[in-house]
């Protein structure tokens, strides 16, 4: 990268290197922004992409796994309570809510429906959601195998990236980016081209791992290199969404469990889960979570 993707500046400075791999990390001086160097093509990063990465994990899982059906049924609470029209949830779904919400998404901001943009929708399991309470959705995937099957369930998906996809300025009243952010090749030119589409008023809404997170620092494996191309702390995105002009910034952390999947395999039994879910959620609070969500509006 001779340019800083957030900034514009040329000065980065090396931070380490990645363990059993060509690949290091480097941070703009002025902004902040680490990123993966050198920088995979498109060709290169496919050897580290298997079918079964995470964009088809929600679709394609097995009814059988226990977690990820609970992760579900959170969820759709989750999206009847701030996505849904009926914003009405019982006590018990109140208490699940404010353990899981976190990992989630925002506490304060509750959204009305309209038309919501999923940059990097993968299989399109957050579109049928959203489409489901009545959102009018569309989706861009740069991998032509998930567009190709969110598409087949009815989804309206482009595969490629925003840039490509040339929607109207002023159009969404939501674009949401959920972990996909470090995947491009330009987060900068993603952001921007997010704000052109929003309409004022409208939100963006963006989870990425948490570079500065305890997580992160302590399991470097888990930096998920060369496939993360760029690595985020709040501060550095918080002050790029300012300078796109985005306001009303909210920013919360959370955690899906890195600490544990890092730690040596004894650890990682179910057993222990609780435990770390406790952890998380003390690390959450002082924003030293395994990821981030940020918010803001147009
Ligand atoms: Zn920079």
């Amino acid at each position: 990268m001779d340019k800083c993707v957030f900034c514009g500046e040329n000065h980065f400075q090396p931070l380490f290197q990645i363990k059993g791999g060509d690949f290091k990390l480097l941070e703009c001086k002025n902004c902040g922004l680490v990123f993966t160097s050198p920088e995979p093509n498109p060709e290169e990063l496919k050897k580290y992409y298997s079918r079964d990465y995470y964009s088809f994990k929600e679709l394609a899982a097995p009814p059988q796994d226990v977690i990820l059906s609970f992760q579900q049924f959170v969820r759709r609470i989750f999206f009847k309570y701030y996505y849904g029209r009926d914003k009405k949830i019982s006590f018990k779904e109140k208490l699940l809510l404010f353990f899981f919400q976190d990992r989630f998404g925002p506490f304060k901001k509750i959204f009305n429906i309209g038309k919501i943009l999923d940059v990097g929708s993968g299989d399109g399991f957050f579109l049928s959601s959203a489409k489901s309470l009545g959102w009018e959705v569309a989706g861009v995937e740069p991998d032509a195998v998930a567009a190709k099957f969110a598409t087949s369930l009815g989804l309206n998906v482009f595969a490629g990236t925003i840039e490509e996809a040339k929607y109207d300025s002023n159009y969404f009243g939501m674009v949401r980016l959920s972990h996909s952010l470090e995947h491009t090749y330009n987060p900068g030119g993603t952001i921007l081209e997010a704000y052109r589409v929003l309409k004022p008023g409208g939100s963006i809404i963006i989870s990425v791992p948490n570079f500065s997170g305890l997580a992160l620092r302590l399991f470097r494996n888990k930096l998920d290199v060369p496939k993360h191309l760029f690595h985020f702390s709040p501060k550095t995105l918080k002050q790029y969404l300012l300078r796109c002009g985005f306001k009303d910034i909210e920013m919360n952390s959370y955690s899906v469990g890195i600490i544990q999947s890092g730690l040596p395999p004894f650890f990682q039994k179910k057993i222990f889960t609780p435990l770390f879910l406790v952890i998380d959620k003390m690390l959450n609070i002082i924003h030293l979570g395994d990821s981030f969500i940020i918010i803001g509006s147009k």
